[in-house]
């Protein structure tokens, strides 16, 4: 990227070497759900930080090895989250080029990994290398970066890990490992995600399937179960477990002006998928995807589905459900109200059972200075109004990171909502890979000169 504006830092050198880091990143299949490659990558990850002035610390993880490196020294320190892991492949047959090497077409870098989450690990070590550089080969502020190689599987270690070491990870502000770009040019970014919280619901009344004339006499347990679903929510979407929202916590004055400064109100979304049953639109859009939790039905088990008629009475059923929560909702405590809600209407053989781990929300007030200098460096490394959302309605690992640290996450990245993250043919757009590093410099920088904004 050469920049027209001389007072700007040329970082063409260090964005063509992050792209060979990323295309070595991208070669290494990385999967952690088949757990490939993981001590490899790992031990490349630590040279490439190694190469940089980090002291690189490996820990055992329950799937792969957790890094924690550091760098740098200065008042100020900065703490950056990334993972070197990737979700499979499969299916290979629908990439147009290998998945685990980077192909660079129609001004898009595709590969496993080039987007989620190695394109913003390269891009990042990008930016610390030209900092270093910018200051006679020493970084001015304290640089700590966790890097962990389960992200892909549910970061079964993190949680005990951050707690057990939150020593070496105190830091000023937290550089969360996604972020993205909207079609606009504008950088977009998170200052929190949901909880989330998964159970199936198991309703059982025989031993084996009945004879559907028996159901005079003999209650049914999909219609138990459609009691249960029924109950959880109202026709406007809004959850009607007793109890629910009693921990919810206000949005503040800066997230509400945050909220309505975001551009549109989902009709690209709705476009895209053909969406018949908006819930919202309007400013109500944004306000319920970042705030507002959510109870889903993922999907229905039991009885016939089959062509044409079957008069059966099925022995049981389940269905299963995610709860999406917000701050300060507590997935344990839910999943108490849950079952005593069930309880208290006579569906008490309505069994609850928790598949995987639950995330907690969390998320850090759009007015924290570490907020305002991620927003400030934005502007500056893309020339446009950043997008501010102050949660993801998505969900991830940060809860431990606010609770225990104590520290302001800020998702800032690289994606694009073309990028097909998990899917065949992931992908970057060549020039917020550039761009993503030029944010990385204007991040370091600022919060080395001690401003926020
Ligand atoms: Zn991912």
């Amino acid at each position: 990227m050469t920049s027209p504006d001389p007072t700007r830092p040329n970082l063409a050198a260090h964005i063509e070497r992050g792209l060979r880091d990323l295309r070595d990143l991208v070669a290494l299949q990385s999967v952690s759900a088949q757990g490939r490659h993981l001590p490899e990558t790992a031990a490349f990850v630590t040279r490439l930080l190694e190469a940089e002035g980090f002291t690189v610390r490996a820990y055992p993880g329950e799937v792969a090895p957790v890094l924690v490196a550091e760098a740098g020294e200065g008042p100020r320190t900065l703490l950056i989250y990334n993972h070197y892991d990737v979700q499979p492949e499969d299916p290979v047959a629908l990439w147009e080029s290998p998945p685990f090497e980077l192909t660079e077409r129609d001004g898009r870098l595709y590969g496993r990994g080039a987007s989620d989450d190695k394109g913003e690990l390269a891009s990042r070590l990008a930016a610390v290398r030209a900092v270093r550089e910018r200051n006679g080969g020493r970084l001015p502020l304290r640089v700590r970066w966790l890097i962990e190689g389960e992200e892909e599987v549910g970061s079964p270690s993190l949680e005990r890990f951050v707690a057990e070491h939150a020593e070496e990870l105190r830091a000023d502000g937290c550089w969360w490992e996604f972020g993205s770009i909207d079609p606009g040019g504008r950088p977009v970014l998170f200052l929190g995600l949901k909880g989330v919280m998964c159970v199936e619901l198991r309703c059982r009344v025989a031993a084996s399937d009945l004879h559907s004339s028996l159901g005079a006499v003999i209650d049914n347990p999909l219609y138990r179960l459609a009691r249960a679903v029924a109950s959880l929510r109202d026709d406007g979407g809004r959850v009607t477990l007793p109890g629910f929202h009693d921990d919810v916590r206000e949005p503040s004055e800066a997230d509400r002006t945050a909220i309505a400064r975001i551009p549109g109100d989902g009709q690209a979304v709705r476009d895209t998928y053909g969406v018949t049953r908006p819930l919202a639109t309007g400013p109500a859009y944004h306000k319920r995807l970042n705030l507002a939790p959510v109870v889903n039905v993922n999907g229905w088990g039991g009885g016939y589905g089959g062509e044409g008629s079957k008069t059966v009475l099925p022995a049981h059923g389940f269905v299963k459900l995610d709860f999406r929560l917000v701050q300060e909702q507590d997935p344990a405590r839910v999943l108490g109200l849950l079952r005593a809600h069930l309880d208290a209407q006579g569906l008490e053989d309505v069994e609850i059972v928790e598949l995987e781990a639950h995330q907690q929300p969390a998320r850090v007030d759009a007015a924290h200075p570490f907020v305002r200098a991620c927003v400030a460096a934005a502007w500056e490394a893309h020339g446009a109004e950043p997008v501010v959302q102050p949660s993801s309605g998505g969900s991830g690992p940060m809860h431990p990171f606010r609770e225990v640290l104590g520290v302001a996450c800020v998702a800032a990245g690289i994606g694009n909502v073309g990028g097909r993250v998990h899917a065949p043919n992931e992908n970057i757009v060549r020039e917020h890979f550039e761009k993503g590093v030029a944010f990385g410099v204007a991040l370091l920088e600022r919060l080395a000169r001690g401003s926020s904004s």
